[in-house]
């Protein structure tokens, strides 16, 4: 049975890395019939807070991220918050010390300062120099005694490679030596971050570890603590990271990243979890895909190995692909409110023929109410350069003159009749058919880009046209 987990340390808002790294572990639950697991690891006491706890909650739930064992749903291997595990934690310490295979350390943050200063003068990597491993059992038993600051540090066996066979990037070797006696256990009695996920991971059965590239260095550190207890590791998966256009490390430069801001900002959650799948793992040059199919075809071994870059125009280039598949009434719906908001209230029928026509044009929902401003307000201003291109052509006015005056000869007022009247006119005058329409449009809209022309006509209907067809002429 797989078994996957989300591990988010909540120290602020759900980020697109974060939500990515959960929605890889909930696809490869779901297509392997396995268990999704939620663990907050809030081990860090400074930094975790309950409300970057309920961001995350929040975050998921928003993109349909449901798991299988965690906060608020319990489960057979709980606790699920890493801080009420510290028991557990201990107790699992207290049997490395006991088996000579972590030691007490009494170094204070101010010697540590010094020797890291030190070997950065030599420029050396800093490591600790495994002073306190020298210590007698009597010693420690003094030091522990007089209730002096201690950390728990892992007694690194330091020969050899440990090999990371990751289901992503191959095998990666890493050298032992390199790394150092890290700490299991802070003064505070929190564990660290590597130590609690080893005991947690193993004691929760995670059966495939699937996370951020940004802790592959850490991963070396966690196959030894297996080691040392005699367990066998979990398999590991590291994600690319995210980049930015420019190349840089996804920040807030590069707009919003924490997930919950594109619901607040109007993004569907069914295309941003479909843009956010495509971050890193692709299905040839499929860029659509409903959550059904990305559980059926989200495999590991189609995870890219270099990282993803985040590309604004892509998500909403989808956003409005989504858009554009909802039914109509349901979207209609959701602009209903928007546009009444905005505008006051309207014809329902006419409301509806709006949003039709603009359906096309929505990259966010919310774009519905400045992309409908003309079909609900007659002041609108006249783009200024849609003034200079198209109001002082000579023949302008006599162009709008001929069409109010045969738009409103028309016994009914539908597409049918209306394009015919544009087409002759053009003819008739042996111009294009634009210098017939940009002035009609500017006229109608103020803007230079509407929907079809003559959808616009119709809609707006025969009243509202020829007013404002001789608005436009008054002022030319
Ligand atoms: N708490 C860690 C983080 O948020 C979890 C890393 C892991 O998945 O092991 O980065």
């Amino acid at each position: 049975m797989v078994r996957v987990r989300f591990a988010p340390s909540p120290t602020g808002a759900l980020h697109i890395g974060g939500a990515r790294t959960a929605l890889y572990n909930w696809l490869f639950a779901r297509h392997h019939h396995g268990k999704f697991i939620l663990r907050i690891e809030d081990t860090d006491r400074e930094r975790s807070t309950l409300e970057s706890n309920k961001a995350i909650f929040d975050g998921l739930e928003w993109l349909g991220l449901d798991w299988d064992e965690g906060p608020n749903i319990g489960g057979p291997f709980g606790p699920y918050f890493q801080s009420e595990r510290l028991e557990i934690h201990q107790k699992h310490v207290q049997q490395l010390v006991d088996e000579g295979k972590a030691y007490y350390c009494f170094c204070t943050p101010e010697e540590l300062a010094e020797k890291r200063k030190l070997a950065e003068a030599r420029k050396e990597a800093p490591r600790y120099d495994g002073h306190c491993r020298q210590l007698s059992p009597a010693e420690v038993k003094a030091k522990l005694a007089s209730g002096q600051p201690k950390v728990v540090r892992f007694l690194l066996p330091a020969v050899g490679d440990t090999i990371v066979e990751d289901q992503i990037l191959g095998t990666v070797t890493f050298k032992n030596e390199v790394l150092d006696d890290f700490v299991l256990i802070k003064s505070d009695g929190f564990p660290t971050y590597n130590f609690a996920c080893v005991i947690d991971d193993h004691l929760m059965e995670i059966t495939h570890v699937i996370r951020g590239n940004d802790h592959l260095s850490n991963t070396p550190r966690q196959m030894l603590l297996y080691q040392a207890f005699g367990w066998a590791p979990p398999k590991f998966a590291h994600i690319p990271m995210i980049l930015g256009k420019d190349k840089a490390r996804l920040s807030k430069r590069h707009g919003a990243t924490s997930v919950i801001d594109y619901s607040d900002l109007g993004y569907l959650p069914d295309a941003m979890l479909n843009y956010i799948a495509k971050l890193g793992w692709g299905f040839g040059d499929q860029e659509i895909f409903s959550r059904a199919e990305l559980i059926e075809k989200f495999t590991l071994g189609r995870v890219n190995k270099t990282p993803a870059v985040f590309d604004m125009d892509k998500l909403n280039w989808l956003n409005g692909q989504y858009i554009r598949s909802v039914l109509p009434e349901r979207l209609f719906d959701l602009c209903e409110s928007l546009l009444i908001e905005a505008y006051g209230n309207h014809d329902l029928a006419y409301m509806k023929r709006v949003v039709a026509v603009l359906t096309d044009r929505l990259v966010l929902i919310k774009d519905v109410v400045p992309l409908a401003a003309y079909f609900f307000k007659d002041d609108f201003e006249f783009d200024p350069k849609g003034v200079e291109k198209y109001f002082r052509q000579p023949n302008a006015k006599q162009i709008l003159t001929a069409l109010k005056d045969q738009l409103l000869a028309l016994s009914t007022f539908t597409k049918e009749q209306i394009e015919p009247v544009f087409k002759t006119l053009a003819t008739e005058l042996n111009v294009k058919l634009g210098v017939v329409i940009h002035p009609c449009r500017l006229a109608l809209t103020g803007r230079l880009e509407s929907p079809p022309m003559y959808d616009v006509v119709e809609i707006l209907g025969k009243e509202r046209v020829n007013q404002r067809l001789e608005k436009a002429i008054k002022g030319l």
